[in-house]
């Protein structure tokens, strides 16, 4: 494992634990499972897991871990502050002490304010006594380092990047993104101060491995680097120094194995101009088919009305990307015989969504055209036939 430093000169593994994907058993985490994973990238030298008060039963399940394998000081805990449910100063110690004792700690070596999007939320938070509330925090050590996380443009990121003295800061950056959200730009300005830069979505969600166009996947097939085409994602993001720490929601063991052993081979400066120049072939391939440049984060979701939003734009994407078929049956398969019904036809338009979107997705729109192309009338009719004889009721006994 290679380390890189944050503010305090402390090592931070450059591969970190995204803990949003553990598998689940039901309703809730597997732990067992997790645990092996997370106890694997552990003894490969990972240290610094990322979680949050909405992934849903990820701190109490890591806390869990953490304990029973006496590593917590052995580990660094990042998590965060649900800004967005924050409408007094007694909310903040409210959540910060429910996210304590999840993790089974009396302290967070990493708080990021979750998701900002605009200055506007920022400044909100500061309203409500933030600043102070960080500050006694960081006086008591009850928070070692305080950050935020960070999805809207590269101007509002800016503002809030420079409004306050910063200890690190997380970003939504992959090879597909460098002119988006905060960007290179973003990610320079940061370095520049001095404020270490974590990266989410290195690989789009997936995206940027699994839904490849054919000719994306050869040209990686080919190249004589013999990288996997996560690993081309993983070693863009290596390959420039302003990275600090590259999560990723590992929920495999093979997955984890991977992504440990491109973190311990990966060199800052190792890309040459044709690196460069297959990875430009690969953002041509894949922009030329894909219909929206939807990431799957699901900060959309719930819908109210049950729309499965991330889940019609990846099979709409998938038309596109892999074949017409292929999106079909994906939609079929994961949205039209679902229990509850999920279709784009159930949107009421009431905009909630697109609030919530980080890339900023006129939603509403692209779901009446996902629609279309996804459900063509003979479709419609197969669909609505089968959810009829997968979901009617059971016969009731009979009374002669
Ligand atoms: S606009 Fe439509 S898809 Fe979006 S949250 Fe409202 S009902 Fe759901
Ligand atoms: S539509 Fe937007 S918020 Fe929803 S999953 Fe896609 S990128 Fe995320």
């Amino acid at each position: 494992m290679k380390y890189r430093y944050d503010k305090g000169k402390n090592e931070l593994s450059i591969l970190g634990f995204g803990c949003m994907r553990f598998t689940k058993n039901g309703a809730s985490i597997d732990l067992d499972k997790a645990e092996k994973e997370i106890m694997t990238a552990y003894q490969a030298g990972v240290n610094y897991y990322d979680t949050a008060y909405i992934y849903p039963g990820s701190e109490t399940a890591i806390g869990e871990i953490f304990e029973r394998n006496h590593i917590r000081d052995k580990i660094r805990i990042a998590t965060k502050l649900p800004q967005y449910l924050i409408s007094s100063n007694a909310a903040l110690d409210r959540y910060f002490k429910e996210e304590l004792t999840r993790l089974r700690t009396d302290y967070v070596d990493y708080y990021l304010m979750h998701h900002l999007t605009d200055v506007a939320m920022w400044e909100k938070l500061k309203a409500v006594g933030v600043l102070e509330w960080i500050e006694e925090k960081k006086r008591s050590g009850a928070i070692r380092n305080i950050g935020f996380s960070y999805h809207g443009n590269t101007e509002n990121f800016l503002t809030i990047l420079n409004d306050y003295d910063w200890d690190f800061c997380q970003i939504q950056y992959n090879y597909l993104d460098e002119v988006s959200q905060a960007g290179a730009k973003g990610l320079k300005a940061a370095a520049a101060k001095g404020i270490p830069v974590v990266i989410m979505e290195p690989l789009r969600g997936g995206k940027l491995v699994n839904m490849l166009p054919e000719n994306a996947k050869a040209a990686i097939r080919s190249n004589s680097r013999n990288w996997s085409a996560a690993e081309w994602g993983l070693r863009w993001l290596y390959n420039q120094p302003e990275v600090t720490v590259v999560l990723s929601g590992m929920n495999s063991l093979e997955m984890v194995e991977e992504n440990c052993r491109i973190a311990s081979q990966a060199e800052v400066g190792e890309f040459t101009e044709e690196d460069f120049a297959l990875l430009e072939e690969v953002k041509r391939s894949i922009r030329e088919k894909e219909k929206v440049g939807c990431t799957g984060c699901r900060y959309c979701m719930p819908c109210p009305k049950g729309v499965d939003i991330p889940g019609i734009f990846r099979c709409y994407n998938a038309m596109y990307i892999e074949s017409k078929g292929q999106g079909r049956s994906q939609f079929i398969q994961t949205v039209g015989l679902t229990k509850e019904p999920a279709f784009a036809t159930q949107c009421i338009e009431c905009g909630k969504c697109e609030q919530h979107c980080p890339q900023n997705l006129p939603i509403r729109q692209k779901l009446k055209e996902a629609d279309r192309a996804l459900r063509p009338l003979p479709y419609k009719v197969a669909i609505t036939i089968a959810r009829k004889f997968m979901f009617r009721k059971p016969a009731g006994p009979s009374h002669r």
